[in-house]
């Protein structure tokens, strides 16, 4: 398939705040899950103990860490003509490693890029 390049689009931020969730099994404690809230697509903070006294913790940096992977996967994608539905596919596959909210997940990387999702 050779993508035409008339149909690339500009990547564009989003106009409205956005904030998503997302859940992350605990590695220490069976059946626990922490929070991570992004604002906008950036990690703001996470409900573990660490998150909850405003340090750094793992949650955080593996959200924010496969969330810059997957934006640049898809703005790759992107200026290579990847219409807005493969474009959505291939993040929702890889927002699956997080074990979490997966379609909030995805909402959010399509809001940032400024793709309207396909109807
Ligand atoms: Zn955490």
């Amino acid at each position: 398939m050779h993508p035409q390049t008339s149909s690339v689009q500009t990547l564009t931020p989003p106009t409205h705040p956005s904030t998503t969730h997302i859940t992350i099994d605990s590695r220490t404690r069976p059946g626990l899950k922490h929070t991570v809230t992004l604002v906008n697509g950036n990690v703001r903070a996470c409900t573990c103990e660490a998150g909850r006294n405003g340090r750094v913790c793992w949650h955080t940096r593996y959200v924010a860490k496969v969330r810059a992977s997957q934006l640049a996967v898809a703005r790759e994608l992107h200026t290579r003509g990847w219409n807005t539905e493969q474009i959505a596919t291939i993040w929702r596959d890889t927002v699956e490693l997080l074990d979490g909210d997966r379609a909030a997940a995805a909402d959010v990387l399509i809001a940032e890029c400024g793709i309207q999702r396909a109807a």
